[in-house]
């Protein structure tokens, strides 16, 4: 997921952006019930046809995302999926993108980091890699990645570190890891990781079929903050929210440590995402394509009016409200794959403010059981 900070540094023209995101698969090897990635979605669903297919071959994506770096500017590159590193040139790739960016940040499940990886990271300069823990318990962790994966996360987080790579953890908060965020950051802090990018779930894709059982409370989000408020200090470990946690339902203001983003879309600092396609998007939980880079450059498919529209279309409840500008409801995204409209309130901020709400909502959206688990001892095995 995105973090959602502004970048005010000049820019030569309109069109030039600090940062990229480029998703190198829609596959992955984990089955979360939360997976946002808008190609999960059912037929029928507003996220529904997102265009999938084959990605480009090596020499072709690698020569999309030059293009893509020159004509836009950016100089940090997040690279991302689907789980990246299922493809098999993977390493190709996250090589070529430490070459043309100042910063790459590489966003995985942790599963295929072998120390000789991680030694590889090393040496091209990867900045960061930011590894999921959902849980302190490995029980929970595996049951909400739907896969035999936490000893994997914890190894590949070793072996960054014994190599030198920062590792950033990402935490999601659902009601079922209610009761994890504490142990998450006791374990972090054991790891020796330094930041926590933190995500209250945003469901889009196949995730709003999980609304039921995973949409976390507000006092559950508030307890995660207050404890990261009260302990990140002293085991210096930062903690960012990703996901925008609107200031009607928590009091941002009381926090000195933890650092809030709203979203980002149509700001200077944008999360637009490139797929193995070449398509488009203004951010990962959208699935409205701006355009394709095979086709066009840069400039033509940044003028696409869709992330300025985005901006500043808010729900009714949000206008004339102090963050209207800058909360701007939320995640909007979620409000359009969960409603189908970007104007209706999005799932935190319709049950947050109104509990009751579920069962209106789960009427509307069907929802579904916990994707089995996929069995396996041990996934770490490296790229394929
Ligand atoms: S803009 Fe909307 S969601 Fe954000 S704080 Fe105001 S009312 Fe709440
Ligand atoms: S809609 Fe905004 S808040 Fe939601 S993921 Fe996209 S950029 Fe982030």
């Amino acid at each position: 997921m995105s973090v959602h900070v502004q970048d005010d540094r000049e820019r030569d023209s309109d069109s030039q952006i600090p940062r990229l995101d480029f998703e190198l698969t829609d596959a992955c090897d984990h089955r979360c019930g939360h997976c946002y990635n808008v190609w999960t979605a059912d037929e029928g669903d507003p996220n529904a046809s997102f265009p999938t297919g084959r990605p480009l071959e090596t020499p072709d994506f690698k020569g999309l995302m030059s293009k893509a770096v020159d004509q836009s500017g950016a100089w940090h590159l997040t690279i991302t999926g689907g789980e990246p590193m299922i493809r098999k040139d993977a390493m190709d790739i996250i090589e070529h993108a430490c070459a043309i960016a100042t910063s790459v940040t590489l966003i995985t499940n942790g599963s295929h980091i072998t120390q000789e990886v991680a030694e590889k990271f090393a040496k091209w300069g990867l900045g960061h890699v930011q590894l999921t823990l959902l849980a302190g318990d490995r029980d929970k962790h595996n049951a909400l990645k739907g896969a035999v994966c936490f000893d994997d996360t914890v190894r590949s987080a070793l072996f960054l570190a014994d190599a030198g790579v920062h590792v950033q953890c990402c935490y999601v908060a659902m009601k079922a890891n209610e009761d994890q965020f504490e142990p998450v950051m006791e374990l972090c802090a054991a790891l020796g990781i330094r930041s926590i990018s933190y995500n209250r779930m945003s469901p889009t894709g196949r995730a709003i079929h999980h609304i039921a059982r995973l949409m976390p409370t507000i006092d559950q989000i508030e307890a995660d903050l207050d404890f990261a408020e009260k302990r990140g200090p002293g085991w210096g470990l930062s903690v960012a929210t990703a996901m925008p946690i609107p200031p009607c339902l928590v009091d941002i203001d009381k926090y000195e440590w933890v650092r809030f983003g709203f979203c980002s879309t149509g700001s200077n600092s944008p999360n637009i995402v490139i797929d193995a396609r070449g398509n488009v998007r203004s951010c990962n939980l959208s699935s409205g394509v701006l355009g394709n880079l095979l086709d066009d450059d840069w400039e033509t498919v940044f003028a696409n009016p869709y992330p300025r529209t985005f901006k500043a279309t808010v729900p009714d409840m949000c206008r004339g409200c102090a963050y209207e500008t800058s909360c701007q409801g939320g995640c909007k995204e979620s409000g359009f794959a969960t409603f189908g409209s970007h104007t209706h309130p999005e799932p935190l901020l319709w049950l947050g403010s109104d509990p009751s709400r579920l069962e209106a909502l789960t009427a509307d959206v069907t929802q579904k059981a916990p994707p089995k688990m996929k069995r396996g001892a041990d996934t770490s095995h490296g790229p394929r």
